[in-house]
């Protein structure tokens, strides 16, 4: 199956750039110049991915996401210029699922799209396993009051639901089936994002800082996700 990539960019030297090295690893290639455009093509084309950029005329890449994020369930790998707006692109009202900063080499780019596809194949697969499920064998993991179903993919403290995001939830079950590891960011990276490059390090201290505040009782003084200075993380329990 030919995957299907839509490419929102209204820097035309780029879109042609960024088209035709897609092409050449095979993908079929829509393309967009500004947020209006953008919207419509992903509600008539219904692609695998959108590489989407942020600054765009008319109406931006936030709102864009935004947008889509309400109607489908669509991977958005977001084309930043600014890393300062990184915290905002991964932020909870608009949650792309990944982000690279302009400038970026097509072979970082290639290989992060490849990874976000290859993340969509593993998620459809099981899908496709879930399709009759088998309740008696569903995991549960339970650490002191903060249970984690996997089955559900469904966190509870103290009983009662906790919302996370898909990211989020994936970083805590990772975490949590590796208590007491010291884990470096890197791995952190690969295991829950499967990034090839590791490139982005910050995005793991951006949801580990989410996840504290949402299952801390003092997220300033965590003591279930603990940091290992200079490795990384730990997760206590
Ligand atoms: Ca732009």
């Amino acid at each position: 199956m030919t995957e299907k990539i839509l490419l929102v960019e209204d820097e035309l030297a780029l879109r042609e750039t960024i088209s035709y090295n897609l092409k050449q690893q095979g993908y079929e290639v829509f393309t967009a110049e500004d947020g209006e455009q953008a919207i419509e093509q992903a509600r008539s084309i219904r692609p695998d991915l959108m590489l989407l950029d942020l600054m765009l005329p008319n109406i931006d890449g936030f709102e864009v996401c935004r947008i889509l994020r309400r109607e489908m369930n669509l991977p958005i790998l977001m084309l930043t210029a600014r890393s300062s707006e990184i915290d905002r692109v991964l932020g909870l009202e608009m949650g792309a699922d990944d982000y690279i900063t302009k400038p970026f080499s097509m072979r970082e780019l290639l290989s992060r799209v490849k990874a976000q596809l290859r993340r969509l194949r593993m998620i459809r697969n099981e899908m496709e396993q879930q399709a009759e499920p088998q309740p008696e064998t569903k995991p549960v993991l339970t650490i002191g009051n903060l249970v984690i179903d996997t089955f559900r993919r469904e966190v509870s403290l103290n009983n009662e639901v906790i919302a996370l995001k898909p990211k989020e939830f994936d970083l805590l079950y990772y975490l949590a089936t590796h208590r007491r590891a010291a884990l470096s960011r890197d791995v952190i990276l690969r295991e829950v994002w499967g990034w090839e490059y590791a490139g982005g390090t910050r995005t793991v201290d951006v949801h580990i800082r989410w996840l504290r505040e949402k299952i801390e009782d003092d997220s300033a003084n965590p003591n279930r996700i603990v940091t290992v200075h200079g490795v990384g993380y730990r997760f206590e329990g």
